[in-house]
Formats: C-alpha cells, structure tokens, sequence
C-alpha cells in the first residue's frame, strides 16, 4: 500500500479562491473589508516567516492586513494595550497574537484580553469553553484545518479510533474536542504517555503534533490509517547559505508505505491553517 497524499497546499488555494470570492460579493453589497491584525511580540526567526505568510495569503483574499511588530523590551501591558487598541479598531475584525511571546510574557493574559468576537484563532477562553461544550463557535485554525483534510479525503471519523500526540491548547487539545463532536473515539497521548507506538498502532487516524521531526515511524502506524502530520521541525539545508528545510513529526518514508493517507510536510496542514485563519476572519467581519 502507498498513501495517497493529502494535498492541504491545493485544497488550501481552493478555500482561497472561495474566500475571494466572498470577500468580492460582500464588498459589493456595500459591507466592509474584512480586516485582520497580526501582532508580532517576538524575535524568533521562523514566526516571523509564518506572520508574513498570513498577511500575505489575506491580502490575496482581499482581506486588509496589519502586522503590528511588537521590538525586543516591549512590556507585557504594552502588548495587552496593543489588544485593547484592536478591539476598538472597526476596521480590524480578526487579531491574532503570535505565539510564543518574548521570554517571560504571559500568554494567557495576553489571549485573555482578546475580544472572543475577534478572536479568529478560537484560542480565547470563551470560545475554547464554547467548543468544549460542542456550541457552535470559532473554530481553532490548525485543527479545523486538519478536519476539513480529513472530510476533502473522505476519511470516515464516526465511530473510528483517532489517537493524537501532543495536548497544546494550539491543537491537541481542541482537535480531540472536534474529533469527539464527530463521534471518533478519541486518545491523546503526551511526553508522559511511556510508550506510544501501544497507542498509535490501535489508531485509524492518527495526528502527530508534537515538534520532534521523524517522531512517529511505519511501525507505529496500523495500515491503512489516515495520518496528519502537524509538526513543522526546521533542518538547517545541506548546502552552504542554502534555505532551511521544514520536515514533520511523521517519518515520511517509513510511514508512507502503511499509512492510508497522509499529510505532507510542507504542503499539508499549514497552508490550511491559514486559510482556515481567513475564513474565520471574514466569518467575523460578516458577524460584526
Ligand atoms: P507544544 O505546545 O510544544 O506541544 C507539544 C506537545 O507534544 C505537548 O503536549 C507535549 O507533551 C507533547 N510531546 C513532546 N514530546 C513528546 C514525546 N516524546 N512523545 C509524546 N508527546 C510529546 O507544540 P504545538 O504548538 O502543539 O505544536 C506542535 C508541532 O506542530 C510543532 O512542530 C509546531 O511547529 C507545529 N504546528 C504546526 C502548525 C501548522 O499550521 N502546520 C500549527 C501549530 C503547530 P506535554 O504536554 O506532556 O509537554
């Protein structure tokens, strides 16, 4: 058996499409431009490249961006300023807050002061509780991305054993509460977890979202599975002065001859975690 390949980067340019399209007709109908606020508080090298990639990708969709770069010394009460500055902006109907922050700040609080309205990372405690409780709600990007790979695949989640790895609030942990709501059997394993491939193996579909590059190898894998790679781990590149490399958690060449299906690295669930970003945007923006 060979996977057939999830391709998240060409479904991806479909929701972009679709999402342009809307952005046009509501334009037209007289209603305003969807607006998304990136706040940058951080000097870590690879956010940077992911914020610059979601105001990009919302400019293509017609969706007005700003990128508020927040320097090195910036205080924790600036940063929340910077949210209750958004909040009030009629312009900005999405504000999302690149995780992680610089050393020390408090991310919680930061979230926290998010209007759940605008929250369009589904991170706030109001929408993640909503969620939780299976209302309808803003869904989180990554894990919305993941479903709608699983549903374009025609994967089957009703009563089928869906293991993840990895509990961050960011995926785990609300993917296992979407993952419920569509009647999977739900595990998620952790660092603490002992030996995972016991767990892998029982999974029809199997999420690795952990960031250790190669982590989850074919013979962890019951074939035919359905896996979704979410790891995004940077290789330095072969050549000298040549682009760093992005690889999964999932060890490609192992698991490709057991799996399923499978989501590439890159290609797979991060061009759908943006889009997912853009919907939820204009979802606000029609909302608001
Ligand atoms: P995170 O907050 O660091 O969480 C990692 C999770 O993995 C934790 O629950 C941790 O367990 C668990 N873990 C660590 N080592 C483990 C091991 N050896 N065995 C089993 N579980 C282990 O990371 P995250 O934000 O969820 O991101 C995970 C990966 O996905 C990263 O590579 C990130 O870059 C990528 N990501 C990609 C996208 C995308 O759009 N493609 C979006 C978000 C994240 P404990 O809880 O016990 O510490």
């Amino acid at each position: 058996m060979t996977a057939a390949i999830i391709d998240g980067a060409a479904l991806a340019k479909r929701g972009r499409a679709g999402l342009a399209d809307e952005v046009a007709g509501m334009l037209a109908a007289g209603r305003p431009r969807p607006g998304l606020a990136v706040i940058l508080a951080s000097d870590d090298a690879a956010s940077a490249i992911y914020v610059r990639g979601k105001t990009v990708a919302a400019s293509e969709v017609g969706v007005h961006s700003e990128q508020i770069d927040l320097p090195p010394g910036t205080t924790q009460a600036r940063v929340v300023e910077e949210v209750a500055r958004l909040n009030a902006d009629p312009a900005i109907h999405g504000i999302l807050v690149q995780l992680p922050l610089y050393p020390g700040m408090d991310e919680e609080e930061v979230i926290d002061a998010i209007d759940p309205r605008k929250d369009v990372d589904g991170l706030h405690p109001f929408n993640f509780g909503k969620l939780a409780e299976g209302a309808p709600t803003v869904l989180p990007c990554t894990p919305a991305g993941i479903m709608e790979c699983l549903r374009s695949a025609g994967v089957e989640i009703r009563g089928r054993r869906a293991v993840i790895v990895g509990r961050s609030i960011r995926v785990g942990r609300p993917l296992a509460s979407l993952l419920l709501l569509e009647d999977a059997t739900v595990t998620v394993c952790h660092s603490r977890s002992g030996d995972l491939g016991r767990f892998t193996r029982e999974a029809d579909i199997l999420v690795a979202a952990v960031g250790r590059a190669g982590l989850v190898t074919g013979d962890m894998v019951k074939p035919g599975a359905a896996v979704i790679d979410v790891g995004m781990n940077r290789r330095p590149s072969s050549v000298p002065g040549g682009r760093d490399r992005i690889v999964g958690d999932v060890d490609r060449a192992s698991v490709e001859p057991v799996a399923g299906h499978l989501t590439p690295v890159p290609g797979g669930v991060g061009p759908m975690t943006i889009a997912m970003l853009l919907a939820n945007t204009v979802r606000a923006a029609r909302a608001g």
